[in-house]
């Protein structure tokens, strides 16, 4: 067993009835934990120049803010819609019902910028090829992308396009 799946509970019937949400709070306020967690999330990239993290509202913020100190990195936060100043740059993405939006400074990256984008959770991956689509128009260039956890289940990796990296630390 890794040594961070006993730090991820499981929690029945949330948000939704019949979805089984992971929930990565216990890892998060687990010191040791929590630092093995950000150490082994780094490792893949270190020593590929990674110049900015793309952290997704709102547990990738969390993440992503110590992956980037750990990498020598800038942090970049990507917002649900309305939460970041003018100017962003936004892309809708579909959602199992319904569809939402993620926006980004329209400023935030350089061009030619080597970014990683970093979540919590790669469920059905809407929400990291939306990441994706925003670092693409901002004109960085992707290195590639990390989450905690993938739900393999569903299959999110298969919409992860372009040949870069996706490195997941548990699977389910
Ligand atoms: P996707 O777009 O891949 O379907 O969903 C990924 C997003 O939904 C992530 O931003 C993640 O925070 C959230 N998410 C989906 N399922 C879970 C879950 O079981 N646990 C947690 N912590 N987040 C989830």
């Amino acid at each position: 067993m890794s040594p961070f799946e006993q730090l991820v509970t499981a929690v029945p019937d949330f948000p939704r009835p019949g979805v089984l949400f992971r929930d990565v709070s216990p890892l998060l306020a687990d010191a040791e934990g929590f630092a093995r967690c950000i150490d082994a999330l780094a490792e893949p990239w270190q020593g590929h120049g990674v110049q900015a993290v793309c952290g997704i509202e709102s547990r990738g913020f969390i993440f992503g803010a110590a992956l980037a100190l750990k990498l020598g990195a800038g942090f970049v936060p990507i917002r649900k819609a309305g939460k970041l100043p003018p100017p962003v740059l936004g892309t809708d993405y579909q959602l199992e019902y319904g569809s939402d939006r993620l926006e980004v400074g329209s400023k935030a990256l350089c061009a030619g910028e080597r970014t990683l984008i970093i979540d919590d959770v790669l469920a059905t991956g809407g929400t990291l090829a939306a990441a994706r689509e925003l670092v693409a128009q901002l004109g960085g260039e992707l290195i590639g992308a990390a989450v905690v956890i993938e739900l393999a289940a569903l299959h999110g990796r298969d919409r992860w396009l372009g040949g870069t990296p996706l490195h997941a630390l548990l699977r389910y």
